[in-house]
């Protein structure tokens, strides 16, 4: 029997690597946004990330006729009002890069020490299918913001991010165990049934 289809609606290629992996074995072909033909881009302008992850799911369900599922993720610092929150991606201004805004958080806390270093990730993973209402699972990990960077893997904010209860940052340890803790892999096992069930798998 053919698999069925399930279109990650991201253009960030290392969401989509950890996504994959976290999917692998639930008996669906996953692909990629840049396996279709290109479409207007969605912009997440929503204050949350259930609705900027829903909107992307919707769109992404909606062009293609297929079903989508897009994660919407983010650091918030609560000792900087929550910051950088939803506009994560973009914390240092239009066009910047990891480094970037790694360098800018690392700014903004040089003032902080101990449980005001207190973070946490969050995602929002949004499944849709063409013609039907969202549906979002959202998980949190609780960490500290470290005082330098530390280690090469992962992507992001992950040489800043020390999950509680270990010394290694999440770009020190392997994706098996970045994805077993984190925001990403533990909305995803919440959603993993219910890609189950709505998909028929
Ligand atoms: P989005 O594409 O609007 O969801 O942006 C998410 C942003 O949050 C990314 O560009 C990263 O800066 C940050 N982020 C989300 N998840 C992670 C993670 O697992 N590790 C490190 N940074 C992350």
């Amino acid at each position: 029997m053919q698999k069925k289809i399930l279109i990650i609606a991201t253009h960030n290629k290392h969401k989509l690597v950890e996504i994959r992996k976290i999917l692998k074995g639930a008996g669906i072909s996953v692909k990629p946004l840049s396996d279709l033909p290109p479409m207007p881009e969605v912009v997440e302008n929503h204050r949350t990330l259930e609705a900027n992850a829903a909107k992307k799911a919707l769109a992404v369900a909606k062009t293609h006729n297929l079903p989508a599922l897009a994660d919407d993720s983010g650091l918030f610092v609560p000792a900087l009002e929550y910051r950088p929150g939803v506009k994560s991606a973009r914390y240092a201004g239009p066009g910047c890069n990891y480094a970037d805004n790694n360098v800018k958080l690392l700014n903004k806390m040089r003032n902080l020490k101990g449980k005001e270093r207190k973070a946490y990730f969050a995602a929002s993973i949004a499944l849709a299918l063409p013609g039907k209402p969202a549906i979002i699972r959202t998980a949190k990990v609780w960490g500290y913001i470290g005082l330098e960077l530390r280690g090469g893997m992962g992507f992001g904010y992950d040489p800043l991010f020390r999950p509680i209860g270990y010394q290694q940052t999440f770009a020190e340890m392997s994706p098996r165990d970045k994805n077993r803790l984190s925001h990403r892999g533990r909305a995803l096992k919440k959603m993993a049934p219910v890609i189950k069930r709505v998909l028929q798998v």
